[in-house]
């Protein structure tokens, strides 16, 4: 996901670079995360899993992955949550206390800077996470 190496890049000053390339990731992080995820995943696979069968490959408590259980239920990423969660709640104060729906909504379509790069730093934290447990740990799914 790293960017290539654009060359009008290299004429922009760092900061316009750093941010330019953090919009862009916010743009499609949506798109993104769908794409990795069991519930995109088990669309495209020839025999077609029914919804209910993509679960999460990580965890213990036979859901769905989608967006929602990424974001905010797996419990392979809690760590990784609660800090994030408690840096964007400085932003966006009581989103642990939201309902779920409404945390997704805040945290997915914010037009906040900051809690945009929470969100995408938090995301491609536990997408590190995820590929480095599917690919080590094919037999040992706990
Ligand atoms: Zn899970």
């Amino acid at each position: 996901m790293l960017a290539a190496s654009h060359s009008w890049h290299r004429l922009q000053p760092r900061q316009s670079l750093t941010f330019a390339a953090s919009a862009v990731r916010s743009r499609s992080r949506i798109t993104f995360l769908n794409h990795k995820l069991m519930i995109e995943l088990g669309r495209y696979q020839t025999d077609h899993m029914p919804r209910e069968t993509r679960l999460c490959p990580l965890c213990k408590l036979t859901q769905v992955e989608n967006e929602t259980h990424f974001l905010l239920q797996c419990s392979k990423y809690s760590l990784q949550r609660q800090t994030s969660l408690n840096q964007i709640n400085k932003i966006i104060p009581d989103i642990e206390r939201k309902s779920t729906s409404e945390s997704i909504k805040l945290l997915m379509n914010s037009n906040d800077y900051h809690v945009n790069k929470l969100v995408t730093k938090f995301i491609s934290l536990c997408m590190n996470i995820r590929d480095t447990l599917l690919l080590s740990s094919e037999s040992d799914v706990t």
